[in-house]
């Protein structure tokens, strides 16, 4: 049977992750709305979007604990903008109720490029990944502002990617990373056509699914 990758689909950009999931081949993809759902799969892709909210809807649909335990339990799990937000283990300029589902030792920023720098794009070296730099779409987007020693830094914002007061602030900063079977970026792979981020998830997903 093909290792299924759930997309979790509350909100923000679900069908651009579907899509991308079913691309890699030899896994499917499918929406997770509620717990039934998520029992049924192997992983998880937690999408862009706002994470305010997605806290907010975790709770209602009951899926907040549910997740967190399988999280814990080692499902592999992708989370990408809103998503690496959730997945941290501490949020800084989030708001006061917002809840995390953990998994990933990082303390991320929330909005942390500034008003002039809501979105912008640059190639990002990725750490191992093979075919050059990958184009990476931040959209009002997070960094990584401290990593636990377990957390491998796969991506940091280039020197010249920011110009202006937000420069020196943003360079150098963290915005892919992986910790065992959990990865996060600060951008949106789905949006690019670029599906190697999502093929190196969906490779461990396999790998994962092999040792089982
Ligand atoms: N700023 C959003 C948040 O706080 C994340 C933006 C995104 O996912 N594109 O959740």
């Amino acid at each position: 049977m093909l290792p299924v990758i759930g997309v979790l689909a509350l909100q923000g950009d679900v069908r651009e992750h579907l899509a991308a999931v079913s691309a890699c081949g030899d896994v499917r993809g499918v929406p997770v709305r509620r717990p039934s759902e998520l029992d049924a799969v192997d992983a998880l892709v937690i999408p862009g979007g706002e994470s305010t909210t997605m806290s907010r809807l975790l709770e209602v649909f009951e899926l907040l604990d549910p997740l967190r335990a399988r999280i814990a339990a080692g499902m592999p799990a992708y989370g990408s903008c809103a998503g690496m937000i959730l997945l941290a283990r501490e949020v800084l300029d989030g708001r006061p109720d917002q809840k995390q589902i953990g998994g990933l030792d990082v303390v991320v920023r929330r909005n942390a490029f500034g008003r002039q720098v809501d979105s912008f794009e640059t190639d990002l070296r990725f750490r191992g990944m093979l075919g050059g730099p990958v184009r990476a779409v931040f959209i009002r987007a997070p960094w990584v502002e401290s990593a636990g020693p377990g957390v491998e830094v796969l991506a940091t914002v280039p020197q010249s990617t920011i110009t202006g007061a937000d420069a020196g602030a943003a360079a150098g900063r963290a915005v892919a990373v992986r910790q065992g079977a959990v990865i996060a970026t600060a951008f949106h792979p789905e949006l690019t056509g670029d599906l190697r981020v999502h093929g190196l998830f969906c490779d461990l997903v396999k790998e994962a699914a092999r040792a089982a």
